[in-house]
């Protein structure tokens, strides 16, 4: 097997896998190590997002959005499906074929595209030297121009809460529950714990989430942000901020065992409660574990990040980084446009990355999501900016579909009507935040999603109802502005 390569990938994640896929493209002789093995110990491309993050996260938001329409939201179209259960073991299985399906479709493109597949562990060397250690141990040294780094992330454990067994768990246990934890608490209220929190909450958990930071979801617009709250209120979604947690103890009951959870209050004031489960959804951090030998030369920030700039490369020539173990938000599109960036450069094409124009989602129902600044971060940088704002309730389209909680927001520079954010909370925002994705790449004001011809009904009529009240003329709402 050839040890020598114009570009190694170390990470078959979103970043990694893209990363390759596209050096190959490139017509680089190109390589990517992985080391992720499943529960039965097979080597699997994907990383965190196919195997244990995005995919498995919505196949489970789904199957349980199914399962809480039928039993809540037919009998309003006339249609009754008498009485509705839930068989988790089948929801969990069709989950793991999902990701089988789509890790293996990974491997297929490497093949199809001339990616050489190393099964094991990367460690980068001093002078772009890679030491290989395959899962029977063996370790061979190989050698690139160019090396990509791509080893994720890993959640962080907090002392007060550590993973014990199946009962306290991060993210990876949460989406493997054979059964629906009467009791369950979630340690943290972002993307991971709403999303994780709402699936078990509509097989009917009783979910409590503990967010130890004052604001509701202080990274979003608190527009949405307040919406959101409110609609997770109604959802049975327990969420308690300003809630510290300080331990927890696992206890046997009976055959089984529950979890007790100590955590100070909004007020200061200590609090127990009981869970069947307790998912730990505190965040994550990046992974260099055992991928940078001590003369590698590769830095890290004080926060373990690898140091890049603004196009991946870290402090070693040659040597790139991309995806979770960089600055920037953690997502998976970032990863793997970083990817295709970084492909593209070490094939000497110019290339760069537009990072005020990623967007973010939270698969909850509805869903959350947003693009560019928010209305409190342009206030705090002195922006001026111009507001209009649509709810789904006058969407005829939403109301066709019963699915009318939320709304459009888009935000416009006073002086240039340029599109500064969107912010949209609704049934279907994570697909509609594209338009205006699309429409801030391409620099556009309020103005042009406002003159552009919208099919009806759609829900995507929002968006543009959104973009004409900026200037206070949408047509399906009051909100004519005083001249
Ligand atoms: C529950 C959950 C839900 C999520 N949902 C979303 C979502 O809906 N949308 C979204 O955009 N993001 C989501 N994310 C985040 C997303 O999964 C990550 O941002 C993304 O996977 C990062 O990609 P990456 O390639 O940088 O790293 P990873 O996907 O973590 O991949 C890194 C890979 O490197 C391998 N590796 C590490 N070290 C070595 C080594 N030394 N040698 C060989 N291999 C190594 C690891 O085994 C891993 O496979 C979610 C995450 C979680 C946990």
């Amino acid at each position: 097997m050839s040890t020598k390569f114009d570009v190694i990938v170390i990470g078959g994640g979103p970043g990694g896998y893209v990363a390759a896929i596209r050096a190959a493209q490139m017509g680089l002789k190109t390589a990517c190590i992985e080391k992720w093995l499943d529960k039965e110990n097979k080597p699997r491309l994907g990383g965190t997002c196919l195997n244990v993050g995005c995919i498995p996260s919505k196949a489970l938001l789904d199957s349980s959005h199914k399962y809480h329409d039928a039993k809540e939201a037919y009998d309003v179209h006339g249609i009754s499906v008498g009485k509705v259960t839930m068989d988790v073991g089948t929801m969990v299985d069709r989950k793991d074929k999902i990701v089988d399906q789509l890790t293996s479709g990974i491997t297929g493109l490497f093949k199809a595209n001339g990616v050489t597949s190393f099964e094991g562990m990367g460690k980068l060397l001093a002078n772009k030297k890679v030491e290989f250690t395959a899962h029977d141990g063996t370790v061979t040294t190989l050698e690139a121009e160019n090396i990509i780094l791509a080893t994720g992330s890993v959640p962080v454990n907090i002392p007060p809460a550590p993973r014990t067994g199946d009962i306290i768990v991060d993210n990876e246990g949460a989406l493997d529950f054979r059964e629906v934890p009467k009791r369950l608490g979630v340690i943290g209220a972002g993307v991971i714990g709403l999303e994780l929190g709402s699936v078990w909450a509509r097989l009917g958990s009783e979910v409590v989430v503990l967010e130890a930071q004052d604001q509701f979801l202080s990274l979003c617009d608190q527009d949405i942000a307040k919406e959101a709250g409110k609609i997770f209120k109604k959802q049975h979604l327990d969420i308690r901020v300003g809630a510290r947690v300080t331990g927890s103890e696992v206890k046997k009951k009976g055959k089984k065992e529950e979890v007790e959870v100590t955590f100070l209050n909004a007020q200061g004031e200590e609090q127990k409660q009981t869970f069947d489960k307790l998912i730990v959804a505190v965040g994550r951090k990046p992974f260099t574990d055992g991928c940078l030998a001590a003369d590698s030369g590769v830095k890290l920030d004080e926060r373990g990040f690898v140091f890049v700039d603004e196009q991946c490369r870290t402090s070693v020539p040659g040597v790139f980084a991309i995806g979770d173990i960089v600055r920037g938000p953690m997502l998976a599109h970032k990863a793997s446009e970083e990817g295709v960036m970084v492909a593209d450069i070490i094939a000497g094409h110019k290339a760069q990355m537009n990072y005020d124009c990623i967007p973010s989602v939270i698969y909850t129902h509805p869903e959350l999501a947003w693009v560019g600044k928010t209305e409190q971060e342009l206030k705090a940088e002195g922006i001026k900016y111009k507001a209009g704002k649509f709810p789904f309730a006058a969407s005829g389209r939403a109301m066709a579909a019963n699915d009318t909680d939320g709304f459009v927001k888009i935000l416009a520079d006073e002086a240039t009507d340029r599109i500064l954010g969107c912010h949209i909370i609704g049934g279907h925002a994570a697909d509609l935040i594209a338009q205006a994705v699309i429409a801030m790449e391409f620099g556009s004001t309020a103005e042009d999603i406002a003159l552009t011809v919208f099919a009806h009904p759609t829900v995507s009529e929002a968006v543009h109802e959104a973009a004409l009240a900026v200037d206070g003329h949408a047509i399906h709402i009051a909100n004519r502005k005083k001249r």
